[in-house]
């Protein structure tokens, strides 16, 4: 196992949980991150005492530094002290960052020769290539955290030729909103969205969850992950979130991996692969149960799967335009500002003017990102 973990994104759901694990196994803690909430951050550095933390917003890491300065640890600002943070020793850097604010984090850490345990997949949708080739290059590897890629990394294991995998089948919930037709949604209140039937989350994944858009994103991450083709990854609706997702091989044998729902299951084993070990989550009662089920998707009324799918085929920048639309609706949405059908009419949209550009850059995924959130804005204010 590990000795040494980074955790980008510690004051959140997956960032909290990482490190219940890593309280667990006695991991030494290099450097841990926030966006802006210093008073779990600040308990946090008193607990685990890093050589480094970083703050994004400058006012709060001035606040914090101030707060700290009785601990050994060094508090750094803005995206680029963030970015220091992952380029710090450690042999794992977890990255529980939310959205495209975790993509220049990923590839500092990966420049680091850090393994990467992701939970962060829009850095994956956004920044695929870029994250991939650079991680072959250095020799790093990604370990996904989030389930279902987790599942699928679960399910992979004593594959021993690639050729043999035939399909990759991501589980989805269906969210809150799961039966309901598009009529019955141009009106649904963020309190109704936020109300997730299995996980408990972060507010910007949760209503990605409820659009479904999180399954789109998942679809593009899995394709990066495992180099999958699109056409070769399915999804199908599992209302339980028992079987967090499957593997179909040229025999048409499938192999899934199947849990309760916990999240500390894929964090530990992204930090303990390829070895297991004991854990806090709850055994598996499946006569608890009784029932799995598992429907196909509504693509009409969740329209946002088939536009992430689109856009990953199209490739280029399609992907990041796409999770950019997103990015910006969901915040307008969770504002009050948007209906949630305008969610997906900001990322049909996103589709139909991302800029075209085969041979394209980092510096044009950012570019991208800026360019649709700032045209997305504009769409509806
Ligand atoms: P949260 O919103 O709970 O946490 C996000 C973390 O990112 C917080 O530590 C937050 O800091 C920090 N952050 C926010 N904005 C910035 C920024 N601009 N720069 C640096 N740090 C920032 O999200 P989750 O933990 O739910 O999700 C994190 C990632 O993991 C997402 O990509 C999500 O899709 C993925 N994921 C989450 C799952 C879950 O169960 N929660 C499951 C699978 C994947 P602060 O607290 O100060 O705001
Ligand atoms: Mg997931």
């Amino acid at each position: 196992m590990i000795k040494s973990l980074a955790v980008l994104g510690s004051t959140g759901s997956i960032g909290v949980q990482a490190l219940e694990v890593a309280r667990l196994h006695g991991l030494k803690i290099e450097a841990l991150t926030a966006g802006s909430r210093i008073d779990i951050l600040e308990n946090q550095i008193r607990e685990f005492l890093p050589a480094v933390a970083a703050v994004a917003d400058e006012k709060a890491a001035r606040e914090l530094k101030v707060r700290v300065a009785d601990t050994p640890t060094k508090v750094l600002s803005g995206e680029k002290g963030v970015c220091e943070c992952a380029a710090c020793s450690a042999e794992s850097v977890l990255n529980s960052i939310v959205g495209i604010a975790g993509l220049a984090p990923t590839v500092s850490a990966i420049e680091a020769g850090s393994d990467i345990a992701l939970a962060n997949k829009e850095t994956l949708v956004a920044g695929g290539k870029f994250v991939m080739a650079l991680a072959k290059e250095k020799g790093v590897s990604i370990l996904p955290v989030d389930s279902e890629h987790s599942a699928i990394f679960q399910s992979l294991q004593g594959c021993a030729d690639k050729k043999q995998i035939k399909r990759l089948i991501l589980t989805a919930s269906g969210g809150p909103f799961f039966g309901k037709k598009k009529e019955e949604l141009e009106n649904v209140t963020i309190e109704q969205a936020l109300n997730h039937p299995n996980w408990s989350m972060g507010a910007k994944i949760t209503i990605d969850s409820a659009t479904m858009m999180n399954k789109g994103l998942e679809l593009i991450e899995a394709a990066w992950l495992f180099g999958m083709p699109a056409k070769d990854i399915d999804i199908v609706v599992h209302r339980q979130s028992i079987v967090h997702s499957l593997v179909e091989y040229s025999d048409n044998s499938v192999i899934a991996q199947l849990g309760v729902p916990d999240m500390r299951i894929p964090i530990q084993y992204a930090l303990t692969y390829p070895d297991r070990f004991e854990s806090p989550v709850r055994q598996l009662d499946l006569t608890e149960f009784g029932t799995l089920t598992f429907e196909k998707p509504d693509y009409e009324t969740f329209s946002c799967i088939n536009l992430c799918r689109r856009a990953f085929e199209k490739g280029g920048l399609y992907p990041a335009a796409v999770n950019a639309a997103n990015e910006k609706a969901n915040e307008l949405f969770r504002q009050g500002k948007i209906g949630f059908l305008d969610i997906a009419r900001a990322v049909s949209n996103a589709l139909e003017t991302a800029p075209q550009k085969n041979d394209y850059s980092l510096g044009d995924v950012f570019e991208t990102d800026r360019l649709i959130r700032s045209q997305t804005e504009r769409l509806f204010l």
